[in-house]
Order: C-alpha cells, then structure tokens, then sequence
C-alpha cells in the first residue's frame, strides 16, 4: 500500500536532485496502446524510435536459436568483440570499446569525466540522453541552441566554454533534427582542447566519419551503434572509438559483463552479412527521399533535409502533439517535440514504401481537418 506521507519512507533518502528529475521519455511500445486506439496492435506502423524496418541479419536469428553457452558470462574484456568492431571501423582493437547500446556508452564516459558541479555543452535540440545521462552524474547542462536550420554555432560553443566545461557533444547526424555538421566546425571544435564526444549513431546513413581522427586528436571521441544500420536495437549494442588510454579506464569503471552473449554473436553474425544489411541500409536511404519529397508536398509541413533514418518536421497549422495523436490513434506512431528551443516538431521515421504511402494518406487526410 502506498504510504500518504513519503516524508516517512526511504524517498527521504533518495538524492535531492533526482526528486523532481524528469527523466528520458523514451517511445511507447505498440502493446501498451492495445484497445486504446482504432486499430488492432498488429497493424500499427511504428515510425518512432528510428527502428530499421527491415530488422537484423536472418543469420542472427538463427545464430542464436542455437547458441549453447547462455550460461557462461561475457568476456569483461570485450577481446573477440573488440577484434571484430576493429575488422569493422579498421581502428585497432586498443581504442574501441563496446557497450550495451551507445546509450551506455554516454553514460560511462559522463561518469569518467562528469561529477556534480561540472558543465557539459550541448547543442539543442539534440538528443536527449546527453542531458539525461549529464544530470544523472550531477552535472550542469551548458545549451547552446542551433539556428533556424539546426546547423550549430561554432563561436557560441565556444563562448559557452567555462573552466568548468568537462565534455562537448555533438550528435552528428543529429537526433531529433537530421542534420550534418561539417568537418570544419567540427574542427573548430576539437581545436578547444576539450573532450569532444562525436555521436555516429547514423554513420552508415550519412557515409560521413571523423573516426580515423581519434589517433591524431586526443580529446576526440566517437560513439556509433548497431541499433540502426544493422536492426539489433533490442539486443543492445554500440561502440565507441577512443584514445587508447581513454579506453582503458572505460573498460575499468564499465559493469563487468555490460555486453551480453547475444549481442556478441549478433554483432559476428551481422559483420558476416554487411552486405545485405548495407543493402537495406541503401534503401532506407531511397525511401527517406522519396518521402522527404511527399511531406514537402504538404503545404502545413515543412520537412528538414537528413542524413539519418528518419525525417524531422516542423508542423506549420497546429500543435505537433495533436497531429502526434491523431496518426496514434490511426495506428501510424510518430514521435513530436515541443522543446523550448523547438516547438511543434515532428520526426518521423523511414519505414517501408507501404509505411510511407499509409503515412501520406493519413497526413493527407489530416491535412484537411483544420489544427491538426
Ligand atoms: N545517439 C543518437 C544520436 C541516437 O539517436 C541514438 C538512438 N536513438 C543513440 C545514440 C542510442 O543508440 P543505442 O540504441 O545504441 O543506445
């Protein structure tokens, strides 16, 4: 039974600065919206968390119908994952080190630099487990808003750079907005001296890595992942290339078996099929032109050119969050954001042709009711 007066139980304890934290608010999953909305679960189109339509390798499937040693932990050492995230990156195993999705990764390299007081400059909107993953070490978020076009502003970074400053991050492309920024101002950046975190969440959509930079820039570090490119977002895996020292105390302050069994064998099974998963990849890339061109169509969206899996959107006639029930409750999930820097965005993510050309019809006919 839940006590009336919390004063009075353990919540006293609990550290001041998390009582009123928000938290992340991460996608609803499909099941929870069972008999709330106009159609059965099994046909909801879920374009929300800029998950990979076409799923894993089948090789991962099978692989770990199969696989034997569940009961064995993980090697702490990460030896044959980091071998193989080296065959993939072509950066030696000394500066990679794996975690249980990037989010992890965030996470770790917040608690080796981060502690309560310190800054972190962040270029918003962006995602949002930067500023998650920053207070839940106590630090200070530093934003630095992007412009009109979400491109970032070099000077202003700079300007926001307090001896406090422990960590700049840039999500690149950026998440929620789908946006480059160039070598140059990213450059600029690394220039500062400061630990500079590179987010490649969507390098295999965007073609475009400061990666083979990390041995000639000791304050750079990237962090990618195979929830996107390669489908395995359930299983939890993302990496991260660092200075090589960075790496080692990484390795130490990381939970031993942070990266499971079957991530690993996904992660073998996936580096043997590249091709085919580079295949899905391409045409993720065909179908997010195709349906950049039909929301410009829509003359109450206006949709931001990207370099991702998805496609952010700012709606011209209402509140983004209407339009966000209105396609729920026709079965098409889409995630909306009303941020102070950003109000009444959209992003939606590329899914199949059939997803595309449900979405269009629904957005079409939305578009006729006024304030959607
Ligand atoms: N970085 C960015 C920019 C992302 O968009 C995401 C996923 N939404 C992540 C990191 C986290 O990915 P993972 O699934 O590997 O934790």
């Amino acid at each position: 039974m839940p006590s009336s007066d919390s004063s009075a139980g353990i919540e006293r304890f609990i550290r001041p600065d998390l009582v009123a934290f928000g938290g992340y608010s991460a996608c609803k999953s499909p099941e929870t919206l069972a008999g709330k909305i106009e159609v059965p679960v099994e046909n909801i189109i879920k374009l929300d968390a800029n998950e990979n339509p076409y799923g894993c390798s089948p090789r991962v499937n099978q692989a770990l119908a199969t696989y034997p040693d569940l009961n064995i932990y993980p090697d702490a050492g990460q030896t044959e994952l980091r071998k193989l995230l080296a065959g993939y990156t072509g950066i030696s195993a000394e500066y990679i080190v794996a975690g249980s999705g990037s989010d992890e990764l965030i996470d770790l390299i917040l608690r080796l630099f981060v502690g309560v007081g310190d800054e972190v400059i962040n270029c918003v909107p962006t995602f949002d487990m930067f500023r998650f993953s920053t207070k839940m070490c106590g630090g200070t978020l530093v934003e630095v808003p992007r412009d009109e076009n979400f491109a970032i502003n070099v000077d202003a970074v700079k300007a926001a750079i307090s001896e406090k400053t422990k960590i700049i991050f840039l999500a690149n492309p950026n998440n929620p907005t789908g946006t480059m920024t160039p070598r140059h101002d990213i450059m600029e950046i690394l220039d500062t001296g400061l630990p500079v975190v590179v987010d490649e969440a969507y390098y295999e959509f965007s073609g475009e890595t400061v990666a083979p930079l990390v041995n000639r820039h000791k304050n750079l570090i990237v962090i990618r992942t195979f929830s996107k490119w390669a489908g395995l977002a359930g299983l939890r895996v993302g990496y991260g290339i660092f200075p090589a020292k960075i790496a080692d105390y990484l390795l130490t302050i990381k939970p031993p078996y942070n990266v499971n069994v079957a991530a690993l064998v996904a992660v073998q099974e996936s580096l043997k099929d590249i091709d085919y998963l580079l295949g899905n990849v391409k045409a993720i890339i065909t179908e997010r032109e195709r349906l950049f061109g039909e929301l410009k169509k829509l003359k109450w969206l206006k949709p931001f050119p990207s370099q991702t899996n998805f496609i952010f959107g700012s709606v011209l006639n209402g509140e983004a969050k209407v339009l966000q029930q209105k396609l729920q409750n026709r079965g098409i999930l889409v995630r909306y954001f009303d941020l102070p820097f950003w109000r009444d965005g959209v992003r939606i993510s590329v899914g199949k042709p059939e997803y595309t050309n449900a979405l269009i019809k629904t957005l079409k006919e939305l578009g006729e009711e006024a304030n959607v």
